[in-house]
């Protein structure tokens, strides 16, 4: 199985997209987890990631471009791969066709997963990341606890820089201009499944598995 998961930021594609890569054994590879492990490693990427990111701009498409060829080249993902954040414009829907092409591969699909930007905005204001290990919940997750639930660090959450309110109405816009294009560019090909991102993690979840086993 090989998926894109496509929506704006926020919408739950990172967590949906987990789930998938549990389910079906496959890798989960999200280009926003890859810069941020950047970031933190301080690499070069690292640094010319952070302040983009940081800003809710896109980092360039030659880029993005190198990281997904050199990670899909990789032996685990031989039988199939989500990815999570990528193509994020034309461009580079354009070169993973080309790419995937010289892999063989014409069997994509691309989920496009959508909501209200204002429930959006409501959603990612109210999340927090853990600094040790970078998952993410929601306030109402862990508002009992001081502690992660996944690597049990004491008092390690935050709210990603991205995550601020204007930052998110930043990366609204740029998804709205740069990506959204990309929805279209694949319903040419008829490769766009839609679903509704509104509701629980669960139910979302059990909604998707309807429809890939359709
Ligand atoms: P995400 O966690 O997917 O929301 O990504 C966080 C940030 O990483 C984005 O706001 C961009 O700055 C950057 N990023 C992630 N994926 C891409 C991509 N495919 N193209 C350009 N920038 C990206």
């Amino acid at each position: 199985m090989r998926l894109l998961l496509f929506g704006a930021p926020g919408v739950g594609k990172g967590t949906q997209a987990k789930l998938l890569s549990a389910k079906f054994n496959i890798p989960h590879i999200s280009t926003g987890d890859i810069l941020r492990q950047a970031v933190k490693d301080e690499t070069e990427l690292g640094k010319k990631a952070q302040e983009i990111m940081s800003r809710g701009d896109l980092v360039p498409d030659d880029i993005m471009i190198g990281i997904i060829k050199y990670r899909l080249g990789k032996s685990d993902c031989k039988t199939g791969f989500i990815l999570d954040g990528f193509p994020r414009t034309t461009n580079q829907a354009v070169e993973l066709d080309k790419l995937l092409q010289e892999m063989s591969i014409d069997d994509i699909k691309l989920i496009n997963i959508y909501a209200d930007e204002e429930e959006i905005v409501k959603r990612l204001s109210s999340r927090r990341a853990c600094k040790k290990c970078d998952h993410i919940f929601s306030l109402s997750e862990i508002e009992h606890s001081k502690t992660c639930p996944d690597c049990k660090a004491k008092d390690s959450f935050y709210l990603r820089e991205d995550d601020k309110e204007e930052v998110i109405r930043k990366r609204l816009e740029v998804f709205r201009k740069s990506t959204e294009p990309v929805l279209n560019y694949y319903k040419k090909q008829g490769k766009v499944i839609s679903i509704n991102g509104i509701g629980s993690v669960a139910e979302v979840n059990k909604e998707l598995l309807k429809i890939l086993y359709e």
